[in-house]
């Protein structure tokens, strides 16, 4: 009951804290325009713990507005203070850091040892790294190459970016969405999910704390079809940053495209998880668990599909039903809980549609159903003997599920890890550093673990490849995303006519 008191304090103090409304704009909140409300939901109860009025179309001219005003400040400012700046927002997050884990799990039903110990600490660490990067963008070049001009390559913002984020990370994906962005001086405006406002304005709330201009970051809060659309079709966004399903994120390229922007798309996951014949038993069934289950497998790069090459077959399928009956789900507010609720009813719904359509084609080894407990829960869940080209084995669910197939040859492991649209995450477990090395080159997908699944760090790129998006989170190539380069040239010779004028003027 303690732990649900907590719950019930976070969730008054989020009611207080944005009780003037869920926009942020020009570095003050205020009510959304749209008419509507939206209630968020504590996800391991059902019960409302905030209503707010979504913003509408009027909102987001607002935010981009505002954001259009801060853009030469901020473009203009040297990149020392704006890494100062950065460094600031740190501090601020991490003085903060308790508050942030209780809203995240609060909002998304994150067991609060992830929020503490992952989502909180990533998110400081990707801000003290952006910090850094910010006084090393540079142009890669610069010299006499014709002989006689001098050309240099300039990195400049793209203007204001228009980002827009889903609801299974919300505060990391606020700060990879805002920190590149910001880093390289354009200004944003950022739409979170509807089901999970709180921590990006947490986010915002801590920059304008760390004194960067009122207008750089805005926050718009409103549904994905009115304000969603608006942003990334307004005329004065240079750039859309979008995070989400695949569906939508056709969605978004289509109008993007219609209006000629920058677009940066990272989309839906299948990751396969590659266990060779010669791996560490133990190990691969502890990564295929923890990389299942993480975050209740609400994750892009969670292991969704594991092949194992036949002689470990059975062993692998025993252990991790061994392993998956250990899982405690509990309250979120439980240090002792490893396994939270679904984001929604809705969601867990979705997924156990999945599970009991797979019944007729496939082996439901363990878990398949909601527990006896309110909230959106599902039992960790193992399927087998389902066909690769089946439908639990190629659409993302986004729920605690693994299915496990078995493969022969190492050809044909590789081949059904590529075969799904998707590409955005896969491990290999080996110990012969050849075969590990083979499937690093020839599996196509953005990030390829090795005896490993699911460690993230700010210095190293995050993306897809194939129907997971193009574009780069994180690290020193974001930048590329968010900034373009200029080629400048100056003349040497100070010569009226030059020598490629004869190409007009012939000898004259
Ligand atoms: P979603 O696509 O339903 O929604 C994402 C965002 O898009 C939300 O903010 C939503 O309001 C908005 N949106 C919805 N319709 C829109 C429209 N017509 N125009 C503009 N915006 C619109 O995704 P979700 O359910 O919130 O998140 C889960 C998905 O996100 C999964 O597919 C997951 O793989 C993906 N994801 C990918 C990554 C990655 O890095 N590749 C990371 C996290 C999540």
């Amino acid at each position: 009951m303690g732990n649900r008191f907590q719950a019930q304090d976070v969730a008054k103090g989020a009611r207080d804290r944005f009780a003037e409304g869920a926009q942020f704009i020009g570095g003050r909140l205020r009510a959304g325009t749209s008419e509507r409300t939206h209630t968020v939901v504590d996800p391991a109860t059902g019960d409302p713990v905030w209503t707010y009025a979504p913003a509408g179309e009027q909102d987001v001219d607002a935010a981009v507005a505002a954001a259009r005003e801060a853009l030469p400040g901020w473009a203009g400012a040297t990149p020392g203070e704006r890494s100062d700046a950065l460094h600031r927002l740190a501090g601020v997050l991490a003085e903060q850091a308790g508050d942030l884990a209780a809203a995240e799990s609060l909002q998304c039903g994150k067991p609060i040892r992830l929020t503490t110990e992952f989502d909180v600490p990533g998110t400081v660490d990707n801000t003290a790294f952006f910090a850094g990067a910010a006084r090393h963008l540079e142009g890669k070049a610069a010299g006499e190459y014709s002989g006689d001009h001098t050309s240099y390559v300039r990195r400049e913002p793209v203007g204001v970016v228009g980002s827009i984020a889903p609801w299974n990370y919300p505060l990391q994906m606020a700060a990879w969405k805002i920190l590149p962005a910001i880093a390289a001086g354009n200004t944003i405006v950022l739409k979170p999910a509807e089901a999970t406002p709180l921590t990006s304005l947490m986010f915002a709330q801590a920059a304008a704390e760390a004194g960067i201009p009122d207008g750089v970051v805005n926050i718009v809060n409103g549904l994905g079809v009115q304000a969603g659309e608006r942003l990334v079709g307004h005329r004065d966004v240079a750039m859309t940053s979008f995070t989400g399903s695949t569906a939508v994120g056709k969605r978004v390229a289509e109008i993007a495209t219609a209006t000629v922007k920058r677009l940066h798309l990272e989309l839906g996951g299948k990751a396969p998880f590659v266990v060779f014949d010669d791996a560490d038993l133990e190990a691969a069934v502890h990564g295929a668990v923890a990389g299942a289950l993480i975050n209740t497998g609400q994750d892009c790069t969670a292991a969704t599909r594991a092949y194992v090459q036949r002689p470990l077959y059975d062993a692998f399928v025993a252990g991790v039903a061994d392993l998956m009956a250990t899982v405690r789900l509990g309250d979120p507010f439980d240090p002792s809980t490893d396994l939270g609720p679904l984001i929604s009813r809705t969601q867990r719904d979705r997924v156990a549609g999945f599970v009991d359509r797979a019944r007729s084609y496939a082996t439901v080894v363990t878990g398949g159903k909601a527990p006896q407990r309110d909230g959106a829960y599902y039992l960790p869940t193992l399927v087998t003997g389902a066909a690769q080209d089946s439908e639990i084995v190629q659409s993302e669910l986004f729920g605690p599920v693994l299915v496990v197939l078995p493969f022969d040859s190492d050809d044909e492991g590789i081949a059904l890890a590529n075969d799904t649209p998707y590409g955005l995450a896969a491990s290999a477990w080996s110990r012969d550093v050849y075969r590990a090395g083979r499937a690093t080159r020839e599996i196509k997908a953005g990030c390829v673990w090795v005896n490993d699944h699911i460690p993230i760090i700010s210095e190293m790129p995050h993306g897809g490849y194939k129907a997971s998006g193009f574009g780069k989170d994180m690290s020193a190539y974001s930048f590329e995303e968010y900034t373009q380069v200029k080629h400048v040239m100056y003349d040497n010779t100070a010569v009226a006519r030059k020598d490629w004028h004869r190409t007009i003027f012939g000898d004259r």
